[in-house]
């Protein structure tokens, strides 16, 4: 038996043409595109990369782009200003500061900064917060576009047992949080569960986003289980992800792969979540 691959280039190409497509009326109607500001400190050159690509798709989606540029050097106090100007710039519909930032800079004063109405990443705890008890606001995009596939695949999610391997805020904790909105069983495990692949073995949906090359193994997997694979590892022989990718596919019904599954489903949630921010703050109806 071989699993189905879950092309997730093709999904987030169609997702992002389909944007594209709901960004003409939104501009016809509020006179304007939908603007997304992206704050890069330093010169990380994964971090360039990302910045790059997201400049680029946002701007083949018809919306604005606006690109900041900071010195590795730059106080907090700088950067604080900077976001303080995004968030009072009615150009601006979604604000992102990519991630990691320089040790001199305080992750959660940045993070806490953005007004949480711009923070299409999802990261502001008002936004954990709203996805916790189930009011609107911003998914953080890679979990989101984590369900979008599993919807894709399995349709109805409803008390289906989910694994997630990971508990960071950006990842693990939202992807579960999301998963019991779908009725979910959900169990969530990290660097201390004991006896993870018992744990694994009774998952219908598995999804490993721990930044370990092929930790979960094809053997561990219920046979069938639907596996969503987040993490991005350079290794001496290439970009793997977290899941042992040829021994799940003997076993699992369907495995995204590294790359072009999870990765190319970030940005078009990204400009999702930009699209309907401009939409909300415009007063128009949101897409969905
Ligand atoms: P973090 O390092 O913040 O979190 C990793 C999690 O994995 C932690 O909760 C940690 O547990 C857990 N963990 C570590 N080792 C083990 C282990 N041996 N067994 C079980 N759990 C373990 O990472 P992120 O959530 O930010 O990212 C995870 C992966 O996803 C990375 O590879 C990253 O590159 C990738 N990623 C991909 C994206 C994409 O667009 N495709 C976007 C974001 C991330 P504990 O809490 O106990 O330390």
């Amino acid at each position: 038996m071989s699993a189905q691959i879950i092309d997730g280039k093709a999904f987030a190409a169609r997702l992002r043409a389909r944007i594209g497509e709901q960004v003409v009326p939104f501009r016809a109607a509020a006179g304007r595109a939908p603007g997304l500001a992206v704050v890069l400190v330093g010169e990380d050159p994964a971090s360039a990369v990302y910045v790059r690509s997201k400049g680029k798709a946002t701007r083949a989606a018809g919306m604005e782009s606006f690109e900041h540029r900071l010195p590795a050097d730059v106080g907090q106090d700088a950067l604080l200003a900077l976001i303080d100007t995004l968030n009072a710039d009615p150009a601006v519909d979604g604000i992102l500061v990519q991630l990691p930032l320089p040790a001199q800079i305080d992750e959660r004063a940045v993070t806490t900064r953005i007004d949480p109405d711009k923070d299409v990443d999802g990261f502001h705890p008002v936004n954990a917060g709203r996805l916790a008890t189930g009011i609107d606001g911003f998914v953080p995009c890679t979990p989101y576009g984590c369900l979008m596939l599993l919807k894709d695949v399995l349709g109805d999610l409803s008390g289906l047992d989910a694994v997630v391997i990971g508990r960071s805020n950006i990842v693990g904790k939202p992807m579960a949080q999301l998963l019991i909105g779908e009725s979910c069983t959900v169990t969530v495990a990290h660097s201390r569960t004991r006896d993870l692949a018992s744990v694994v073995a009774r998952a219908d949906i598995v999804v490993a986003a721990v930044g370990r090359p092929e930790l979960v193994r094809g053997e561990w997997l219920k046979p069938g289980a639907c596996v969503i694979d987040v993490g991005i590892n350079r290794t001496e022989t290439g970009l793997v992800g977290d899941v042992d990718f040829a021994g799940a596919m003997s076993v699992a019904g369907a495995v995204t792969p590294v790359p072009g599954g999870v990765g190319p489903m970030t940005i078009a949630c990204l400009l999702r979540n930009t699209l309907l921010s401009a939409q909300r703050r415009e007063g128009l109806p949101v897409d969905e």
